[in-house]
């Protein structure tokens, strides 16, 4: 059986433990034991994702409350993930097709279905710091779940007019806190919230970021699934590109590789948010603050899930070795927002171009595939004054933005997420 143990330390674990726990008690974050090695070849035969993503995650649901089955997944894994073919050797993982237009759908809906099915009687708060895309996707995928109440924390003035009314237009069971702050102020006051052991039991708190396993787990499908299609094809290994912020997309696309799945070079596009460029510069870490950049989403001064990656390589010169990192400045999003559009008419959001801007040094024998992490009609105060076109709103953002939005401004400090979040 598949148990899951702290980045900290060596306590274990069982999987739904860890989904409710999100944080490990000693601030670590939960990583499995062991990945069960796969047969890439025995997977050829799964054409669904749904079967696919059974199958792949079945072997970390063993003795788990949750009914995770076939249907399950059908559930969830009900949204297209099409490969866009850019030239020859260089694909698209279009991972944006779900109800908020960017990968993190996923996720959050596979996350809210084992939270619901772990509620039972009780009433669970989900606190969430947001620096765009993960609060929009939590808050869908929440909404109205019975058992679960959904607290999402966002920094005031530092996402986008549409970004902040696909998280602010529920009401319900979702509340939205703006906080006068950065992402990391979020963040910081979620893990404040989770290490007082006291307010953490009495409020049933959870979380949903992507510290939380139930995030990750089911990410592992993008890349599992679309090597194994061009691996059939005779394309093996497959090469990827992931745009990061918080390195959780990313971490799930090294435990998809070390299980077993086609997968050649990981290469990873931050924006300039250096932390961890910086660290496999120099074998030192340092939190960096936040800067803004083009790429929002990918905003983290001090991403959670490098310690999930370093567990992966406790040695400095293995993780120089494995990891593969560069950091793309806002100028050269734009460049790549255009020169995609102009070269192979197709549009890309500024987090996807940090990939594509990769991709344009990539050893041209190889085959490659950038994950598109959001649309890009999400991001048309970017785009449309570069392109000088007009993005048209996808049908599922119009109705989010035809409705009022409501949102408590805070301080960044715990007292107010109390009073106005857990509370109120
Ligand atoms: C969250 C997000 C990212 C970064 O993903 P991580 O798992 O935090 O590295 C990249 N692009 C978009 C559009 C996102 O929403």
């Amino acid at each position: 059986m598949i148990v899951f143990k702290s980045t900290r330390d060596s306590h274990w674990v069982h999987l739904d433990e860890a989904i409710l726990k999100g944080l490990a008690d000693d601030g670590g974050l939960y990583i499995p034991d062991q990945l069960p090695q796969m047969q890439w070849e025995d997977f050829k035969a799964y054409r669904s994702l749904p079967e696919f993503a059974y199958y792949l995650l079945r072997p970390f649901f063993e003795k788990s409350a949750i009914p995770f089955d076939l249907d399950f997944c059908r559930k969830i894994f009900n949204v297209p993930m099409p490969l866009h073919r850019l030239a020859d050797r260089q694909y698209v993982l279009e991972l944006f097709h779900g109800p908020t237009l960017s990968f993190k759908d996923f996720g959050a809906r596979f996350f809210a279905a084992c939270l619901s099915a772990l509620a039972k009687n009780k009433e669970f708060k989900v606190l969430v710091a947001t620096s765009g895309d993960t609060g929009s996707a939590v808050a869908a995928a929440l909404f109205g779940q019975p058992g679960v109440k959904a607290v999402i924390l966002f920094p005031y003035k530092q996402i986008t007019a549409r970004q902040q009314a696909q998280i602010t237009t529920w009401g319900g069971n979702v509340k939205a806190l703006a906080v006068n702050g950065r992402f990391d102020d979020c963040q910081r006051l979620v893990k404040a919230a989770f290490s007082d052991e006291d307010l953490a039991q009495s409020y049933h708190l959870t979380t949903a970021n992507s510290i939380n396993i139930a995030r990750l787990l089911p990410q592992m499908l993008f890349y599992a699934y679309s090597s194994v299609y061009l691996a059939a094809k005779g394309q093996q290994p497959v090469h990827f590109i992931v745009p990061s912020g918080n390195l959780g997309n990313v971490t799930a696309c090294y435990w998809a590789r070390e299980m077993g799945f086609p997968i050649g070079e990981i290469q990873i596009a931050t924006n300039e948010n250096r932390a961890l460029l910086d660290y496999w510069n120099t074998g030192d870490y340092q939190p960096h603050a936040t800067i803004s950049t083009l790429a929002n989403a990918m905003d983290v001064g001090n991403p959670s899930n490098l310690e999930r990656l370093l567990a992966l390589y406790s040695d400095y010169g293995l993780f120089k070795r494995e990891v593969n990192v560069e950091a793309v400045s806002d100028e050269e999003i734009r460049q790549a927002i255009v020169q995609c559009y102009q070269e192979s008419h197709y549009l890309i959001c500024p987090h996807t171009a940090t990939a594509y801007h990769r991709l344009q040094v990539a050893d041209p024998e190889k085959t490659w595939i950038i994950a598109a992490t959001a649309a890009p009609a999400k991001f048309e105060e970017v785009i449309e004054p570069l392109l000088g076109i007009h993005l048209p709103i996808p049908k599922s953002l119009e109705k989010i933005l035809a409705r009022d939005e409501q949102f408590q401004r805070i301080e960044p400090q715990l007292e107010d997420v109390i009073k106005w979040g857990l509370e109120h």
